[in-house]
């Protein structure tokens, strides 16, 4: 069993903004990441929207969130964890077994995908989850969001400010979205497309056309797109959380107070997995908040 006074789980950029503020305040802290740190902003090429930065692409910010943390002495070990016992705060790993006086869970999220080869094929050449993210390289360009639900709706009339070809494919014959975003869609002139079932991506380098099959005909639709996004939801990664007993809220994501502070004591959480607004900036964030309340607890005495 290895002793640290914080034990994060997950290296994207909450996990390492949390090991950041822990190891600079004077805790030992260990990170838990089963993949590459930095999370999922390694999925991204080109990430325009910090405010510290010009654009910089994920890998190469992954890796300095990476090295800032442990310029403070934050040792990220390669690890999956498997279970939180939530009384005694040990973290148990495949790898190892964890003992701490605080843990911060910073598992993320994923987008879910559709499950298509040509999906992978064109993910970030056309491809995208994220129009926030994203939208900026579409300028002028034919758009179209695959999804119904709010997050459908949402991306589309943010994507309606940047191109004025945008539609919005539904394999449902209605639209689960919220009236008041429907109408903000349609008055800002995005076409609604039902019963489309997404069946393939062409092009050559980047993205040139999706293909559909007609729900109700079974004819194939070739639509032209240089860019589609697919809102077809997202999945946080509570399954530690839920089986250690921590409450989630009512969208399946970890339920956690303004101070970070999940239904166990002594376990904090930060980022996706905590929902509300899915970018870096909001990570940094929450996992900075995250880091402070747990140094708090853990000098408190409260451990
Ligand atoms: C394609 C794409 C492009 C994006 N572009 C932008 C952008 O331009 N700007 C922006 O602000 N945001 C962007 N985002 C969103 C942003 O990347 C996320 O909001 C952010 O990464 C969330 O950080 P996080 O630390 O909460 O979670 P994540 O980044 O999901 O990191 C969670 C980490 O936890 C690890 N983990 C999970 N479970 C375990 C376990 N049991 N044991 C060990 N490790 C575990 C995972 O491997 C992962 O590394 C983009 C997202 C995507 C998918």
């Amino acid at each position: 069993m290895r002793d640290f006074d914080l034990v994060i789980i997950g290296a994207g950029p909450a996990g390492l903004t949390s090991a950041l503020y822990g190891s600079r305040a004077g805790l030992s802290v260990a990170v838990l990441e089963h993949q590459m740190p930095g999370g999922q902003a390694n999925l991204t090429f080109d990430i325009d929207n910090l405010p510290s930065n010009d654009a910089i692409s994920g890998f190469a910010l992954s890796k300095k969130m990476r090295e800032r943390a442990e310029s403070f002495g934050a040792k990220i070990i390669e690890d999956k964890a498997i279970s939180i016992d939530a009384g005694s705060l040990i973290v148990s790993g495949e790898s190892g077994t964890y003992q701490a006086k605080a843990i911060i869970l910073a598992t993320g999220a994923e987008h879910r995908k559709l499950g298509m080869p040509s999906e992978e094929r064109f993910a970030g050449r056309g491809i995208s989850y994220c129009a926030a993210c994203d939208g900026a390289f579409f300028k002028g360009k034919k758009v179209l969001v695959i999804g119904g639900g709010n997050s459908a709706f949402g991306a589309a009339v943010y994507l309606s400010k940047i191109s004025n070809d945008v539609a919005i494919v539904s394999r449902r014959d209605r639209f689960r979205a919220d009236r008041c975003l429907v109408k903000s869609a349609k008055d800002a002139g995005v076409k609604l497309v039902p019963d489309l079932v997404p069946f393939e991506f062409r092009g050559g380098k980047s993205l040139a056309s999706a293909v559909f099959k007609d729900r109700l005909t079974g004819e194939t639709k070739e639509l032209p797109a240089e860019g589609v996004f697919i809102y077809v939801g997202i999945s946080p990664n509570v399954e530690l959380a839920k089986a250690a007993g921590i409450e989630l809220d009512d969208s399946g994501y970890i339920r956690v107070d303004c101070d970070q502070a999940t239904s166990k004591e002594g376990i904090f959480a930060a980022g996706d997995v905590c929902g509300g607004i899915k970018q870096i900036v909001a990570a940094w964030g929450t996992g900075a908040t995250a880091a402070i309340r747990a140094f708090e607890f853990i000098t408190s005495g409260r451990h």
